[in-house]
């Protein structure tokens, strides 16, 4: 009896993974998002029963992610849900953003499939490049039966939302704090450590979402530090900013000097407080701030550009 035919859809959008080098021994100078997704499944040992469909959404180095672009990601994953003929879906994306658009998917778009974000530390042209084998584990991922939203590097899987790039370099460039790994695909074989549980931070429906960047809410990320004075505050204030993510320290501590401009000033801009630290979560309301259900500046940055926008 033939196997069932799987079909998989690759939406590619640029990142080293699809990076290009002078030779396979440069790891570090390199243009991201060169090759388009078809052309990363050359030479992929695809098994029999997978077919793959891919939609070329961008090609960019990820730093230069736009809300256009994931709205238009959170469009296409809103179709694909809906497709009966699609067992899951695959992006492929550069490392350096992966925590922002993990956030925006987690709360735009509700999953009915597996929808695995994957990367690669390494350009496509590397020696020992890390891309194709997390773009085969990434599909095999796509193909089971494992609904939400993950991603996948390095052999590993986690929660996408609790992702966070954690090395400059390293193929291992990625963990998840105390959340951990949630699982791992060794030879294709798909392995779950544990149940996971799915949270959904938000339901933003896609009719709140601007199509052009500029309508976004202008969210603000103001660093408490030794150096910290407030004037970027008002500057902001005046000029005017829709929301702040005050980046703490410690337990989602701020400086005394951001708390006097922020009191003095009588704000009303909703502002959110997150910490520096790397791990753990924050439990302090002391000032009466929004406490981010994520700790990491970029992330909160992005959930709290969602909730302006849900709340308008
Ligand atoms: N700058 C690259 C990107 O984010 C880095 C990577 O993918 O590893 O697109």
């Amino acid at each position: 009896m033939s196997e069932v035919v799987k079909k998989i859809v690759i939406i590619g959008t640029g990142g080293t993974i699809a990076g290009n080098a002078a030779s396979e021994k440069e790891f570090v100078n390199y243009s991201a998002g060169e090759k388009e997704a078809a052309e990363l499944l050359l030479g992929i040992p695809m098994p029999d029963n997978i077919e793959i469909e891919t939609i070329e959404l961008c090609q960019i180095d990820s730093k230069d992610m736009t809300f256009s672009i994931l709205k238009k990601m959170a469009v296409v994953l809103n179709d694909l849900m809906g497709r009966d003929d699609i067992t899951g879906v695959v992006i492929t994306h550069g490392t350096d953003t992966l925590e922002e658009t993990s956030v925006f998917l987690n709360c735009t778009v509700v999953p009915t499939k597996p929808i695995v974000l994957t990367a690669s530390m390494r350009p496509s042209t590397a020696l020992s490049a890390d891309g194709p084998l997390n773009l085969l584990d990434s599909i095999m991922l796509a193909s089971s039966d494992h609904v939400g939203i993950f991603a996948l590097i390095n052999n590993t899987i986690y929660l996408a939302e609790e992702v966070i790039k954690s090395h400059t370099l390293k193929v291992d460039g990625f963990y998840a704090g105390d959340f951990g790994a949630i699982g791992h695909v060794y030879n294709s074989e798909v392995e779950f450590f544990r149940n996971v549980k799915h949270d959904k931070k938000m339901n933003v429906s896609l009719d709140k979402l601007p199509d052009e960047d500029k309508s976004y809410p202008w969210v603000e990320i103001i660093y408490s530090d030794v150096s910290a004075n407030g004037q970027l505050i008002s500057l902001l204030v005046d000029n005017g900013v829709d929301g702040f993510i005050i980046n703490g320290t410690g337990n989602g501590t701020v400086h005394q000097n951001l708390l006097n401009v922020l009191k003095s000033m009588d704000i009303t801009v909703p502002t959110a407080v997150t910490t520096r630290v790397p791990t753990g979560k924050i439990m302090n309301d002391q000032y009466g701030l929004i406490v981010s259900p994520y700790s990491h500046a970029a992330k909160a940055r992005m959930w709290l550009t969602l909730w302006l926008l849900n709340s308008r």
